[in-house]
């Protein structure tokens, strides 16, 4: 079976008991024992297994080619899962544009102080090498493409120099998605996700998701964590998010198409410096997204000339292009990274990120052209 089909079909048969084509939503926290004391459903539970859950977890599995997937209540439950279920506690080497959640984490919660967090640009692999090895090293975090510099890591590589020093090697996966970029065939440990952004697809749920390959040593210790801490993926979300599912293939394809033109047409306008986008063919990362992804994806930075002021004013004048957080929707949204993650961040004070949606290509073209012609 292909992507495609397996977005709409794996983990959702047809209802046995009323035929119904689309999944049922099941929000029943408990399940009925026979006389005999045992379940007959295999469900007891919902903290434990729901079957919304369990059809939306075969579904990522199956798409990512994994053996088993998690479902957590957010991308970034499914973060701290994995940080804190690997098997070697201690040394986590993680990319020094890293998603800024992860940050918040080491920053403001007690991982941070349980954990020792080592960041290094990843593109550099000598940098990584010397990063993870030496020292007990039990994890290394592959964002690729990364945020909000939009950098591409070799994953095979990667996942190769991390193995070889006897660590894990997990890839956040949420911004390629299983369309575009599978890293368990690179050899990656698991994948995780953020599942609040292109799985669901319409800014309308909340839920993370690690998928581990046959005989991981994550997915025991996952599966203890999502039961036992609790922060389970409600059955709604997953019910969302397995509507989000069957479309993802063709919404992809419309986001790349749509983010290749709106990169070609930021990249020829005057007041732009810099478009940060791995499908433009002189980008850094072209080459090698080319050969790990099938398609570009849809996020992109570009950076103004004139600095932060410039970038906040071209902002503000948007009409179509929300003003706001997150990604992955069919909704375009923009956002002055520097000022959302303060002084630590990496970002350059004139950069904004666009998740571009899946409106007309030509009116998002439109209105940052109109925004950005309003500069001086
Ligand atoms: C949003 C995001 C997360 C965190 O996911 P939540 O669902 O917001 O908790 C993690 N990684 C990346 C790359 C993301 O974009």
């Amino acid at each position: 079976m292909r992507l495609q089909t397996k977005a709409i079909h794996i983990g959702r048969g047809v209802d046995p008991s009323t035929g119904a084509v689309s999944i049922p939503l099941h929000t029943s926290t408990t399940f009925e024992r026979g006389a005999d004391g045992a379940f007959p459903s295999g469900f007891e539970y919902t903290r434990d297994a729901n079957p919304t859950r369990n059809a939306f977890e075969a579904a990522m599995a199956a798409l990512e080619g994994g053996h088993q997937a998690i479902a957590f209540s957010s991308g970034m439950a499914a973060i701290s899962a994995v940080i804190e279920g690997h098997p070697s506690r201690g040394r986590i080497v993680v990319p020094d544009d890293m998603y800024f959640g992860i940050r918040s984490l080491m920053d403001e919660t007690d991982i941070g102080r349980r954990f020792d967090f080592v960041p290094v640009d990843m593109r550099d692999l000598d940098a990584l090498h010397t990063a993870v090895t030496g020292a007990d090293t039990g994890l290394v975090w592959i964002e690729t493409p990364s945020n909000p510099l939009i950098r591409v890591v070799d994953i095979a590589a990667a996942c190769q120099i991390a193995n070889e020093a006897g660590a894990l090697a997990v890839v956040d996966n949420t911004w390629a998605t299983p369309v575009l970029q599978r890293p368990l065939e690179f050899g990656a440990d698991a994948v995780m996700h953020s599942a609040t952004k292109y799985i669901g697809g319409h800014s309308d749920l909340m839920a993370g998701v690690v998928v581990t390959p046959e005989g991981s040593p994550l997915e025991r210790p996952l599966r203890m964590i999502q039961r036992h801490k609790g922060s389970v993926a409600a059955p709604f979300d997953c019910w969302l998010a397995l509507r989000g599912l069957q479309t993802l293939p063709l919404r992809m394809e419309a986001h790349c198409e749509g983010a290749r033109k709106v990169a070609d047409a930021l990249n020829a306008h005057r007041h732009v410096k810099q478009v940060l986008f791995p499908g433009l063919p002189d980008d850094p990362g072209h080459a090698l997204a080319t050969r790990q992804m099938s398609g570009y994806g849809a996020m992109l930075s570009f950076i103004v000339a004139g600095g932060a002021e410039a970038a906040m004013a071209v902002a503000g004048r948007l009409r179509l292009i929300v003003r706001a957080t997150s990604l992955g929707g069919a909704h375009s949204l923009i956002e002055h990274r520097a000022s959302v993650e303060g002084p630590k961040s990496m970002a350059p004070a004139g950069l904004l990120r666009v998740s571009v949606g899946l409106e007309h290509p030509q009116d998002i073209i439109d209105d940052l052209t109109q925004a950005l012609d309003g500069l001086a």
